[in-house]
Protein backbone atom coordinates (compact mmCIF):
# COMPACT_ATOMS: atom_id res chain seq x y z
CA UNK A 1 0.00 0.00 0.00
CA UNK A 2 2.81 2.60 0.99
CA UNK A 3 4.95 2.45 -2.87
CA UNK A 4 2.03 2.75 -5.10
CA UNK A 5 0.40 5.01 -3.02
CA UNK A 6 0.61 8.23 -5.40
CA UNK A 7 2.67 6.24 -8.28
CA UNK A 8 0.01 4.16 -10.37
CA UNK A 9 -2.33 2.83 -7.87
CA UNK A 10 -4.26 5.73 -7.45
CA UNK A 11 -4.75 6.86 -11.44
CA UNK A 12 -5.93 3.21 -12.00
CA UNK A 13 -9.02 3.63 -9.55
CA UNK A 14 -12.01 4.57 -10.67
CA UNK A 15 -14.99 5.18 -8.63
CA UNK A 16 -18.85 4.80 -9.19
CA UNK A 17 -21.49 5.67 -6.73
CA UNK A 18 -24.30 3.46 -7.08
CA UNK A 19 -27.43 2.98 -4.72
CA UNK A 20 -29.28 -0.45 -4.12
CA UNK A 21 -32.48 -0.83 -2.40
CA UNK A 22 -32.70 -4.23 -0.50
CA UNK A 23 -35.84 -6.05 0.68
CA UNK A 24 -35.87 -8.44 3.17
CA UNK A 25 -38.35 -11.96 2.14
CA UNK A 26 -38.15 -12.96 5.56
CA UNK A 27 -39.84 -10.09 7.44
CA UNK A 28 -40.20 -7.66 4.47
CA UNK A 29 -37.81 -4.99 5.68
CA UNK A 30 -37.09 -2.56 3.20
CA UNK A 31 -34.27 -0.05 2.38
CA UNK A 32 -31.76 1.45 0.51
CA UNK A 33 -27.83 1.96 0.96
CA UNK A 34 -26.11 4.16 -1.56
CA UNK A 35 -22.13 2.99 -2.12
CA UNK A 36 -19.30 4.30 -3.11
CA UNK A 37 -17.12 1.70 -5.23
CA UNK A 38 -13.39 1.85 -6.08
CA UNK A 39 -12.19 -0.44 -9.04
CA UNK A 40 -8.56 -1.33 -8.85
CA UNK A 41 -6.08 -3.10 -9.98
CA UNK A 42 -3.36 -4.37 -7.84
CA UNK A 43 -0.03 -5.57 -9.30
CA UNK A 44 -0.71 -8.26 -10.92
CA UNK A 45 -3.41 -6.30 -13.02
CA UNK A 46 -6.51 -8.47 -11.49
CA UNK A 47 -9.12 -6.36 -10.58
CA UNK A 48 -10.53 -6.05 -7.22
CA UNK A 49 -13.23 -3.67 -5.93
CA UNK A 50 -13.95 -2.43 -2.46
CA UNK A 51 -17.29 -1.06 -1.34
CA UNK A 52 -17.74 1.93 0.89
CA UNK A 53 -21.17 2.95 2.57
CA UNK A 54 -21.12 6.24 4.58
CA UNK A 55 -17.07 6.63 4.58
CA UNK A 56 -16.90 3.33 5.92
CA UNK A 57 -15.69 -0.09 4.17
CA UNK A 58 -17.90 -2.43 4.01
CA UNK A 59 -18.11 -5.92 2.36
CA UNK A 60 -19.59 -6.37 -0.87
CA UNK A 61 -23.74 -5.81 -0.88
CA UNK A 62 -23.91 -8.50 -3.63
CA UNK A 63 -22.30 -11.34 -1.74
CA UNK A 64 -23.03 -10.84 1.32
CA UNK A 65 -26.93 -9.87 2.32
CA UNK A 66 -28.33 -9.87 5.40
CA UNK A 67 -31.43 -8.04 6.53
CA UNK A 68 -31.14 -5.24 9.00
CA UNK A 69 -34.05 -6.00 10.70
CA UNK A 70 -34.06 -9.70 11.10
CA UNK A 71 -30.48 -11.11 10.03
CA UNK A 72 -31.29 -13.23 7.45
CA UNK A 73 -29.68 -13.73 4.60
CA UNK A 74 -32.78 -14.38 2.82
CA UNK A 75 -32.47 -10.58 0.80
CA UNK A 76 -33.09 -9.33 -2.68
CA UNK A 77 -31.26 -6.74 -3.97
CA UNK A 78 -32.25 -4.46 -6.75
CA UNK A 79 -30.19 -1.62 -8.49
CA UNK A 80 -32.06 2.04 -6.54
CA UNK A 81 -33.68 3.99 -9.36
CA UNK A 82 -33.88 1.21 -12.06
CA UNK A 83 -37.61 0.78 -10.88
CA UNK A 84 -37.75 4.77 -11.34
CA UNK A 85 -36.34 4.80 -14.15
CA UNK A 86 -39.03 1.85 -15.44
CA UNK A 87 -41.58 3.45 -14.52
CA UNK A 88 -41.15 7.11 -15.60
CA UNK A 89 -40.25 5.38 -19.08
CA UNK A 90 -43.58 3.52 -18.88
CA UNK A 91 -45.22 6.38 -17.74
CA UNK A 92 -43.93 8.73 -20.65
CA UNK A 93 -45.70 6.39 -23.08
CA UNK A 94 -49.11 6.38 -21.66
CA UNK A 95 -48.54 10.03 -21.34
CA UNK A 96 -48.97 10.41 -25.49
CA UNK A 97 -51.83 8.34 -26.44
CA UNK A 98 -53.23 10.79 -29.12
CA UNK A 99 -50.26 11.34 -31.08
ZN1 LIG B 1 -35.58 -9.45 7.50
Amino acid sequence: MKDTEGTHGHTMATTAHEAYAFACLHCGHAWEQAYEIEHHVDNNNRPFILYFADGERVPSPLTRLTCLNCGEHNVRIMRAGRANAALSAQAAQRRSPHP
